[in-house]
């Protein structure tokens, strides 16, 4: 398959999806997911705001999935995938910022490959996947590290509002086996992870999840994150890349 990328962006008042070819945009009409053309507007990436690169239902993450991350949380390596999810909420662009919430006392980057989900998987199997698979973007699992531990359970420390910033594009057509995963704080680079080492693969947990729950067009599973998680602190930026991806740039602010 050629490789394409899909954004959405704003410009003005409207909003709309894109197909990305180098700084330029093609805006489309209609839902990447199901029918869509090119209505002939054309912008460059420098002159719009750009959204989340499509609207979930609702986010899926696994937990543990690098083996050297787990160690230096001092876990064993599950047997089975580790999910919670994410709800719409925490849900960002690419570029818009995080929110250090004031009951919080650590903050955690987390940088993650993204599976993006083109229709309704239920119950399929790991050779099927890649038929329910639409395309791969780059998100930060931002984690409130103090709560996570004090909770037992990982809802509050995960939903915050701002917590889930991704994008930039939508790419469809590579190949996500061996893709380098790094965070940058500050521009110092932080995490430095590849996807061949994760622990259950991509296609085991969109089969694993698919037998949990029905995922939708536009659904996004969070694939888990390498090893190098650590703290960030208000006025910081956070940068994840993704090789063949992009990057995604916060910046942490203090709630108003
Ligand atoms: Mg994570």
């Amino acid at each position: 398959m050629k490789t394409v990328k899909f954004i959405r962006f704003q410009f003005g008042n409207e909003s709309y999806y894109g197909r990305l070819d180098g700084e330029k945009i093609f805006a489309l009409n209609g839902d990447i997911f199901g029918e869509y053309e090119e209505n002939g507007k054309e912008y460059y990436l420098n002159e719009v705001k750009l959204l989340t690169p499509c609207e979930p239902s609702k986010a899926i993450c696994v937990g543990l999935n690098y083996k050297r991350h787990a160690a230096e949380l001092n876990l064993n390596v599950p047997e089975e995938p580790v999910i919670f999810m994410k709800p719409t909420t925490s849900m960002i662009g690419p570029h818009d910022d995080v929110v250090y919430w004031p009951i919080i006392n650590r903050l955690d980057y987390e940088a993650e490959l993204v599976v993006v989900i083109g229709k309704n998987a239920r119950n399929i199997k790991p050779e099927e996947a890649s038929d329910y698979i639409f395309g791969y973007t780059v998100g930060n699992d931002v984690t409130a590290r103090d709560l996570q531990q004090k909770d037992g359970q990982w809802t509050r420390a995960k939903s915050f509002d701002t917590f889930l910033p991704f994008g930039p594009c939508i790419v469809r057509g590579i190949d996500p086996s061996e893709l380098k995963v790094q965070a940058f704080l500050n521009g110092e680079i932080v995490q430095d992870g590849d996807t061949s080492d994760l622990i259950f693969s991509i296609p085991f947990i969109v089969s694993y999840i698919s037998k949990v729950m029905t995922l939708l067009p536009g659904d996004i599973i969070m694939t888990g994150t390498p090893e190098g998680v650590g703290p960030m602190q208000i006025g910081d930026t956070i940068e994840i890349r993704i090789e063949q991806l992009g990057s995604i740039v916060n910046r942490i602010v203090e709630a108003k």
